[in-house]
């Protein structure tokens, strides 16, 4: 039997985004959040799931990839998309884009896993944001991707069931910030027909990165 999660978050957003200004660094900031307990979750999570990728700041190629929540899979390593969606995640980064996993950034809305992988509630949403928002500030992504309409719609500030047609498919500017949604790596394994789509928002964030398109098998990455 899943723990219940308490619904009425013990500290405000206002008290959240204080301590998350307090961290001038990544690493104090994963250390604030792994013993952040503002809301239930906390007491069902088995660790907190704060990112993927370079802690130091910026990472290389400027490009950071934002989900809703961890799940099991993430609840139990403490690392980001690492299980069957985390996979294909993967294989966009370093098979589509032709970059490693290591130089781009991976984060989630929430840092603690919902029970039962349901959706993240508005309450909680409101409380854990301002750990990302400190994340954002502090790694200056040129290029922020949210994955699936969760993702998509907190960071346009759109309804929570907006659906993904309405976001993905264009670039979108917001709080200085450039923006591509695109879908979920979890829902591209139940509607594989949708990865065209994925992959032309992809190339969309690789033209304003300056990435180039990596190169087929046989035929060798044009020199710079
Ligand atoms: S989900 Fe966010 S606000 Fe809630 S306990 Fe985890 S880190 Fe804190």
């Amino acid at each position: 039997m899943p723990r219940p999660v308490p619904t009425t978050p013990a500290l405000t957003q206002a008290d959240v985004r204080a301590q998350a200004a307090a961290c001038p660094d990544l690493e104090s900031l994963a250390a604030a959040v792994s013993r952040c307990e503002a809301c239930g979750l906390a007491r069902t999570r088995t660790q907190t799931v704060f990112m993927d990728g370079a802690r130091t700041g910026a990472c290389k190629s400027g490009l950071l990839f934002v989900g809703e929540a961890p799940g099991a899979d993430e609840d139990r390593q403490g690392v980001p998309f690492v299980g069957r969606a985390g996979q294909l995640l993967t294989e966009i980064i370093t098979k589509g884009i032709g970059i490693p996993r290591e130089d781009v950034q991976i984060a989630n809305v929430l840092k603690c896993r919902p029970p039962e992988n349901r959706d993240p509630t508005s309450a909680e949403k409101e409380v854990c944001t301002p750990w990302l928002e400190r994340q954002i500030e502090l790694t200056s992504p040129r290029v922020i991707v949210p994955l699936g309409k969760h993702a998509a719609n907190y960071h346009l500030g759109l309804p929570p069931e907006t659906p993904m047609g309405a976001t993905r498919g264009r670039t979108h500017v917001r709080k200085g910030r450039m923006l591509i949604p695109t879908y979920h790596p979890a829902y591209l394994l139940r509607s594989p027909g949708e990865k065209k789509a994925c992959w032309q928002d992809i190339q969309v964030a690789m033209n304003v990165l300056g990435i180039a398109k990596a190169p087929r098998k046989g035929q060798t990455k044009p020199s710079s």
